[in-house]
C-alpha cells in the first residue's frame, strides 16, 4: 500500500513532467470518464493532498483529475514510445504530451471534477503529514477524540492526520513502544509519536528507499514491518504478525511483544 511519501513523490514527478504543457492525447479507462478528451488542455499543476492526487487541468474551465493510488496503483512517467512496466490492461489514466507520456496503473479512484470541487475531495482530510501547512498539534487533538480507539487504527485514519499507511502504522506503534491495540488514551506521548510520524515521512520523500530505521541496507529498513518470525532488532524477541484493524479493515500487523507491551484495558480492534 502506498504511503504519503510515496504519493508525495508521485505528485511530484507528475507536477515537474507535465505542469505548463498541453496534452495532446488523453485517455480514461474508467466508465465514468471513457469519454473525456482533454487533448489540447494545458496540466497547471499536480499536488497531492494526504494519499490522494490532484492534477489541474485548464482547458477554457478549469478542472481536476483527483486520483488515488489505493492498494496497487502507481503513476510512472514514461518517453514517449518507451514500453510500459505494468500490462497496459490495468492503466486507467493516460496523459500524453509531445515529450511524455503519463500512465496511472491500477488506480483506486479516477473521476474529472470542477476545481471548485476540490474541498469536497480532500476537506475531511486531517492536517497533511507532508503539507505546507501540516499542524502537529491539530492532528493530535484529532486523534484524541476517540480515546478508547486502537492507536493503530486511529494513525491510518486519514481524517485524524492523512499520509500514514500500513507500514508507518507498524512502525510507529514500534518506536512509541506500544502494542498496536492499545486505546489512545494509554499511549505514553502522543505528541512525540506524531512528531516522529512527520520525521519519518519527511525523511522519506526526499529518497528511493524508504526507511524508518535509518539504515538503508536491504532488508535492515523497518523495525517490525514485514519481519514476522524475525527476530527484533533491540531485544531479538520473535516478531509476531496478526491482523489488526477495525472489522472488515483488518490489516497486516507486526509487532515485537515484548518491546510493545500492551497498556491498560484491551481495547476493541482484533
Ligand atoms: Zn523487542
Amino acid at each position: 500500500m502506498p504511503e504519503g511519501d510515496t504519493v508525495w513523490r508521485a505528485a511530484r514527478q507528475l507536477d515537474r513532467s507535465l505542469s505548463g504543457k498541453v496534452l495532446t492525447r488523453t485517455d480514461f479507462r474508467v466508465p465514468a470518464f471513457a469519454t473525456w478528451d482533454l487533448a489540447g488542455a494545458t496540466v497547471e499543476q499536480t499536488l497531492s493532498r494526504g494519499k490522494h492526487l490532484l492534477t489541474r487541468i485548464a482547458a477554457g474551465e478549469r478542472w481536476t483529475l483527483h486520483t488515488h493510488l489505493k492498494m496497487e496503483g502507481a503513476w510512472r512517467v514514461l518517453r514517449r514510445g518507451q514500453s510500459w512496466p505494468r500490462p497496459a490492461h490495468t492503466a486507467r489514466v493516460v496523459l500524453e504530451t509531445d515529450d511524455n507520456v503519463a500512465v496511472g496503473f491500477q488506480l483506486g479512484i479516477v473521476e474529472i471534477v470542477a476545481r471548485e470541487g476540490e474541498p469536497e475531495l480532500v476537506g475531511h482530510l486531517g492536517p497533511d503529514l507532508l503539507g505546507p501547512d501540516w499542524d502537529a498539534v491539530e492532528a493530535v487533538r484529532r486523534i484524541c477524540e476517540q480515546p478508547e480507539r486502537p492507536i493503530k487504527n486511529a494513525l491510518l485514519d486519514q481524517s485524524r492526520l492523512a499520509g500514514i499507511g500500513n507500514m508507518y502504522a507498524n512502525e510507529l506503534c514500534f518506536i512509541g513502544g506500544v502494542a498496536p491495540e492499545t486505546a489512545v488514551e494509554q499511549v505514553p506521548d502522543l505528541p512525540r509519536m506524531v512528531a516522529r510520524a512527520h520525521q519519518m515521512l519527511d525523511l522519506n520523500r526526499r529518497r528511493a528507499v524508504q526507511s524508518t530505521t535509518g539504515d538503508l541496507g536491504r532488508g535492515r529498513t523497518f523495525w517490525v514491518h514485514g519481519r514476522s518470525g524475525q527476530p527484533c532488532r533491540r531485544c531479538g524477541t520473535t516478531i509476531v504478525q496478526s491482523m489488526v484493524g477495525e472489522p472488515g479493515r483488518e490489516r497486516a500487523t507486526f509487532h515485537c511483544p515484548s518491546c510493545q507491551p500492551l497498556r491498560g484495558a484491551p481495547a476493541d480492534g482484533r
